[in-house]
């Protein structure tokens, strides 16, 4: 089951799935481990957050306010996915 939940703290709604993790120290959103993982800075046995900034770099949020990382797939690059490699 999947569906909207609301993070009391910041009154966020994210969809409550596998792939959306909504982080509870910076109160943003994100789709896949990795991107979560992205964000998260260790040093020295502590863990914080970096939120993420789309100044043109490797984060992008998308319509549903969740932050991507990596290059977005273009439609060019789905079909060179799909096409002869
Ligand atoms: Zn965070
Ligand atoms: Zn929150």
């Amino acid at each position: 089951m999947s569906g909207l939940v609301i993070h009391p703290k910041c009154g966020k709604r994210f969809a409550s799935g596998d792939r959306t993790g909504h982080c509870a120290a910076c109160c943003e959103t994100f789709y896949g481990l990795a991107a979560f993982d992205q964000h998260l800075i260790r040093a020295d046995h502590r863990v914080s957050c970096s939120v993420p900034t789309a100044d043109g770099g490797e984060w992008h949020l998308d319509s549903a306010g969740r932050w991507h990382i990596g290059e977005p797939m273009s439609a060019a690059a789905v079909a060179r996915l799909r096409g002869a490699a």
